[in-house]
């Protein structure tokens, strides 16, 4: 694939937005290293704010209490694709923030308004003039709904458990469970922010597909948004519904 100018992309925002277990991150921070671009994690975020709820002896499960503290951490995101990092108050949460505690209490926190409130003006920060890769679960719709390239990653809820269950080292007697909890973590994202779509946005269905198929065809539809051109039909056309 040949790439446009560097300057073609270095000012595009690019969405990548799906439910867990879609490959988001894997897809988003390969794509980023590829093309040069800056990665933003928006889901790391909620789950940092979530991380500090948890050792603060917030009650997660009380919005008003979530709230009142919302404005209170720190949160620091590098956007290095190939070293993706975060920190709360100066601690370096990358792994705990992959927790079971924090997995499980996140989405009570993210449906939050002061929560969203607070991440969403730090993720626009962070956008700034562009030349990134952004995922998470609003971007096109909320975060940058000017973005030029929206992408909706998505899989079969098998596939899905799947690959969530591998990363987290689990085997196939787990899988069962790992579905379970990704069906409550959606249900309750759901209700925040619709998992579906946004306009605009090219849905790509992982299910069929390997990390580097998809990144191919992730890839080539930024570089098509940075030309100013729709992607040509067949040339990206590995899973790609539209
Ligand atoms: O992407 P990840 O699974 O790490 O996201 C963790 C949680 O953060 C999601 O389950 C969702 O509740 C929340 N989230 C969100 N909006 C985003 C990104 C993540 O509400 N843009």
């Amino acid at each position: 694939m040949s790439l446009p100018s560097p300057h073609a992309l270095s000012r595009i925002v690019v969405a990548v937005d799906g439910p867990s277990g879609s490959g988001k991150s894997s897809v988003s921070r390969g794509v980023a290293a590829r093309l040069g671009l800056r990665y933003l994690d928006t889901g790391a975020q909620y789950r940092a704010i979530t991380y500090w709820m948890l050792q603060n002896k917030v009650d997660v499960d009380d919005p008003a209490a979530v709230a009142a503290e919302a404005g209170a951490p720190a949160i620091v995101s590098g956007t290095d694709p190939e070293q993706p990092a975060i920190s709360v108050d100066g601690e370096d949460v990358s792994a705990a923030i992959r927790e079971a505690d924090v997995t499980a209490a996140v989405s009570a926190v993210a449906a939050v308004p002061a929560v969203r409130a607070r991440l969403i003006a730090l993720q626009r920060e962070v956008i700034g003039a562009g030349g990134i890769v952004v995922e998470g679960r609003d971007i096109a719709s909320v975060v940058a709904p000017d973005a030029a390239a929206k992408v909706f990653l998505t899989a079969s809820q098998d596939a899905r458990a799947r690959r969530r269950n591998a990363e987290n080292g689990g085997g196939d007697a787990t899988v069962t469970a790992t579905r379970e909890a990704l069906t409550r973590r959606d249900s309750v994202d759901n209700r925040t922010n619709a998992l579906s779509a946004a306009p605009g946005a090219t849905v790509v269905d992982a299910t069929e597909l390997t990390l580097d198929q998809v990144i191919d065809t992730v890839a080539g539809i930024v570089v098509h948004a940075a030309e100013g051109t729709a992607p040509g039909a067949g040339s990206q056309g590995v899973g790609l519904t539209r």
